[in-house]
């Protein structure tokens, strides 16, 4: 459905962006549908935006008009609590501003990018490098950092054996990125149905999790296992696919608790662990690394009215391998 939102006026730190793409990210299917809980009616979903600065407050000194630019999953936070001054405001702990369906400082309810602009306190503007093409810019804000992060913090690279576990629009930004970090990648998909793309992303071996001997031959084998399923999964059966020292961290964000067995953690000193998003600062150094290393997302422009079939395209894994929307078709 169509509806006009307001933007607040543009106070001294603010920036004002006209949206070119929004991404679809799976979040904004589990938020519209209430899965993870009350949704603050009416709202506009989407934190993975591209577009131009048009105009900018008086005393913005990162951003000028005409600058290309993208904005994330948050758009502010406190700023002065540790993880806010350790550069990760993604866990600060008042709470960081959501893109969409947070309160704002001005007490309204923050909307997303399925719209035609934006006002963004400039600190949580990112800068987006010349050589990432422009439709495909948007999916790095969120699906881009949300796996880069753990990448880099558990250290994937060279010597490192990486399983990423589904293979949609984090998945595939997971696969691209451990690849160019250097680590050997598995891709762990429900079926082979697109092995070949994982292949083609770089991926060394690429195997479906709806077959038994799957678990048995990988048992003990990497050293870091990302999981961006947006379901449940036994956790039991992937645990035991770490080898010493192991990480399973769970990206995906499914509504129900996922059960885990401590027993499965006992054998070879394993982790469970969890990531959100990344940093700002961190953010835009996955954005300099996508381009310095020629990586972007696979995408799949689509106009504002195909957004209800793209979702359910999304929700039966036919996402290939992320739906961005042309804004242009919102004006
Ligand atoms: P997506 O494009 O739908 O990808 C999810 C993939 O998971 C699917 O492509 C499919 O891969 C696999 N999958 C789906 N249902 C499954 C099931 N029942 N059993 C096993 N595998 C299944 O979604 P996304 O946008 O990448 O988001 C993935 C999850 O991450 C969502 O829960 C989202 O909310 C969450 N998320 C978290 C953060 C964070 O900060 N932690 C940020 C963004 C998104 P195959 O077809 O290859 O099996
Ligand atoms: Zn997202
Ligand atoms: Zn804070």
């Amino acid at each position: 459905m169509r509806t006009t939102i307001e933007r607040r006026d543009l106070g001294p730190r603010d920036v004002l962006i006209e949206i070119s793409y929004a991404g679809i990210c799976h979040s904004d299917i589990h938020t519209v549908r209430g899965e993870w809980g009350a949704v603050p009616y009416p709202l506009t979903v989407g934190h993975e935006i591209v577009g131009h600065v048009t105009e900018v407050g008086a005393d913005v000194t990162r951003h000028a008009v005409g600058d290309r630019v993208g904005v994330g999953c948050m758009v502010n936070s406190c700023r002065e609590c540790a993880n806010c001054r350790a550069g990760q405001e993604q866990y600060c702990l008042q709470g960081n501003v959501g893109t969409y369906a947070s309160v704002d400082r001005d007490g309204t309810v923050t909307q997303g990018g399925y719209s035609t602009h934006v006002v963004v306190d400039e600190d949580f503007v990112l800068r987006v490098p010349h050589a990432i093409p422009h439709e495909a810019v948007a999916p790095l804000l969120c699906a881009g950092i949300t796996t880069y992060s753990p990448l880099a913090h558990w250290k994937a690279g060279p010597g490192t054996k990486v399983a990423v576990v589904g293979m949609g629009g984090l998945g595939h930004m997971a696969v691209k990125i451990a690849v160019a970090m250097g680590a050997e990648v598995t891709v762990l998909s429900q079926t082979l149905g697109k092995k070949d793309d994982g292949l083609r992303f770089g991926a060394e071996d690429y195997q479906a999790t709806s077959d038994p001997a799957t678990f048995e031959a990988l048992a003990n084998t990497f050293d870091l296992i990302i999981n961006t399923v947006s379901a449940s999964i036994d956790v039991g059966a992937y645990l035991g696919l770490l080898r010493l020292d192991g990480t399973m961290v769970n990206v995906g964000a499914p509504p129900e608790p996922l059960p885990v067995r401590v027993f499965s953690l006992f054998n070879n000193r394993r982790s469970f662990a969890g990531s959100s998003i990344g940093g700002i600062a961190e953010t835009q150094r996955m954005l300099e690394f996508c381009a310095e290393h020629g990586i972007a997302p696979e995408v799949e422009v689509v106009d504002a009215d195909a957004v209800n079939d793209a979702y359910e395209r999304v929700l039966s894994s036919d996402v290939r391998y992320r739906f961005v929307i042309d804004i242009d078709s919102l004006r």
